[in-house]
């Protein structure tokens, strides 16, 4: 953190006004280090696949956060201490000062709080655990204004938008829709620095899939990968995907799919395979709206952090939505053939319908004709209001219909990606120290494609005209598109050090032997080894170094 803040990755928020925790500012490195993941993100999951990205307001009035459930069950239990007054969010406060898990209702953490006789840092009392609902409320409009919610996810915005975009994929199944943005949450008590944060940005993918078919076109392509999943009773598998559908450990392909393309996902950004496994929520440990639930957690400083979530959120949100808008959220998925089915309909009995229901016997006999025959009653809906009919208002026909389709309402497979958690997670993981020259250097091993400042020039003495030159290499380099820095302060050897320390994969020197030759000097970050280049040769061997692994040396000879 010392060397994120000192160079420029990450700074405490409104620092001058003595901070705030769970804020943080993006500086110019981490901004770009972000920035560039996210657009990694976007390769794999928009680009690589039948999904379309959207971007929806960060407030959401009330009726969306009531009918998605976050209004009652996006709660964690607090616990304030009598004495001191601090807060702390009570599962959490157990964790780290009993090493207990324990559920975060209201009742276990009493139970914990009275058989431990827990205390506060302070010494002083807890009161009685309360609930408190994690999303920022605000007010919409002037004067009593109407209540709306910082969004705590980016999530619903699609859902609530699933009518357009169903047909913007003409309703056909699969498609997703991915969404990448700011999602706020009043975390009760962040201490964990940028692992927890009240503000904080969100790749969320809803995937759409008929839920009789929960395949994915291309899981051939990943079926083979292995991977380490630590499933609900704890037990460690190391694992193919494939192996891990037939056991039945995860619950379907897609869910498996979206695994596997995350680890390829994170593996691809620098995250240490050795370092990152997928656990699968308990049963008392999933969100209100899912059924199978995987989290992605890497191991870092903080121990294993949850930094990718997968669940099958099934037909919760959209049906939800459905019930509270009354917009109908279901697909209508023809079949291959039409079919016919065999069918009881009612035939009113006006005779019997209008001495009883008088002048509503007209109505009733529309409806009683719509209905389809289940059982010995049947209701129907008149004007309002539900009215019960025996068998003596009706005779029974069966009847053959020709049916070409269905309406299903579709389920969702979500991988919901934490960039923040993710970004200190490759900064972490890239981290290295190794002996150079004899002296301890610092590294951040970061993949080239990452490295938000590319390549740096140097010239190898800060005077003219070696300085004078770098620059026009700094312009060139700047007109083609590479993040490029430029530094002639102190001594050679420690600006190398710098530019190590921040990632830059390539530093290029203008020596003495550019004036004579007009070439330059490619470092490489990782080896320290160098080759000598043409200027003019400069732009095309750059971008392949950074768009692949290859190494310097099939560009020119080593020359240290
Ligand atoms: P969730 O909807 O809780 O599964 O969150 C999805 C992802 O967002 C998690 O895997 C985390 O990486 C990230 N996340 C959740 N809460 C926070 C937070 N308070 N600060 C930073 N990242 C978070």
């Amino acid at each position: 953190m010392e060397m994120l803040i000192r160079r420029g990755f990450l700074w405490q928020s409104f620092e001058i006004y003595g901070g705030m925790a769970g804020f943080i500012d993006y500086a110019p490195l981490g901004n770009n280090l972000r920035r560039k993941i996210e657009n990694i993100w976007r390769e794999f999951f928009v680009i690589g696949e039948r999904v379309a990205e959207i971007d929806t307001p960060l407030i959401g009035v009330e009726e969306v956060f009531i009918a998605s459930g976050h209004a009652t069950s996006f709660v964690d239990t607090a616990i304030e201490c009598q004495k001191c007054g601090r807060v702390y969010r009570a599962d959490h406060y157990v964790k780290e000062k009993l090493n207990l898990e324990v559920d975060a209702s209201i009742d276990a953490i009493k139970e914990v709080m009275e058989v431990y006789e827990l205390k506060c840092e302070c010494g002083g009392n807890f009161g009685e655990p309360f609930p408190m609902n994690l999303m920022f409320s605000t007010k919409i409009g002037a004067g009593k204004g109407k209540l709306g919610y910082l969004r705590p996810e980016t999530a619903q915005g699609i859902f609530v938008a699933f009518r357009r975009l169903s047909n913007y994929f003409r309703d056909k199944l699969p498609f997703g829709v991915a969404q990448i943005g700011r999602a706020f949450r009043n975390e009760i008590s962040p201490r964990q620095g940028v692992i927890r944060l009240r503000e904080f940005n969100q790749a969320e993918l809803e995937f759409f899939v008929h839920p009789a078919e929960k395949k994915h076109p291309k899981f051939v392509e990943l079926e083979k990968d292995t991977l380490t999943l630590v499933d609900k009773f704890d037990k460690t598998h190391r694992i193919t995907l494939k192996e891990a559908v037939e056991k039945g450990i995860i619950a379907n392909e897609v869910l498996a799919y979206f695994i596997g393309k995350t680890r390829r996902f994170l593996l691809s950004i620098g995250i240490n395979d050795d370092k990152l496994r997928f656990r699968q929520h308990k049963d008392d440990e999933k969100a209100h709206y899912a059924t199978d639930c995987w989290d992605a957690e890497a191991l870092m400083s903080y121990g294993w952090i949850e930094i990718v979530g997968i669940a099958d959120r099934t037909n919760y949100d959209l049906s939800r939505h459905a019930n509270f808008s009354k917009v109908d959220m279901s697909v209508f998925i023809p079949y291959s053939a039409p079919v016919v089915v065999k069918k009881k309909k009612a035939i009113p009995k006006m005779s019997a319908l209008g001495p009883v229901f008088k002048a509503k016997a007209k109505k009733i006999a529309e409806a009683l004709e719509k209905v389809e025959v289940n059982s010995d009653e049947i209701e129907v809906e008149v004007d309002g209001e539900k009215i019960k009919l025996g068998k003596e208002f009706y005779t029974i026909q069966e009847v053959e219909e020709e049916v070409s389709g269905e309406r299903i309402v579709p389920h969702v497979i979500e991988p919901s990606f934490g960039l923040d958690r993710i970004t200190y997670t490759v900064l972490e993981h890239s981290f290295d120290k190794d002996i150079v020259e004899g002296e301890e250097r610092k590294v951040l091993r970061l993949k080239r494609k990452v490295a938000p400042i590319e390549v740096a020039v140097l010239p190898l003495l800060s005077r003219e005209p070696f300085t004078i030159k770098a620059l026009e290499i700094v312009d060139l380099l700047r007109k083609s598109g590479f993040y490029t820095d430029y530094d002639d302060s102190g001594s050679i050897g420690r600006r190398y050090r710098r530019f190590d320390e921040i990632g830059t994969p390539f530093c290029i020197t203008v020596d003495h032997q550019t004036f004579e030759d007009e070439t330059v000097t490619i470092r490489d970050r990782d080896t320290t080894k160098q080759v000598r280049v043409k200027i003019s040769e400069l732009e095309r061997v750059l971008k392949d170094l950074i768009r692949s692994d290859r190494s310097i040396e099939e560009f020119g000879e080593i020359f240290r």
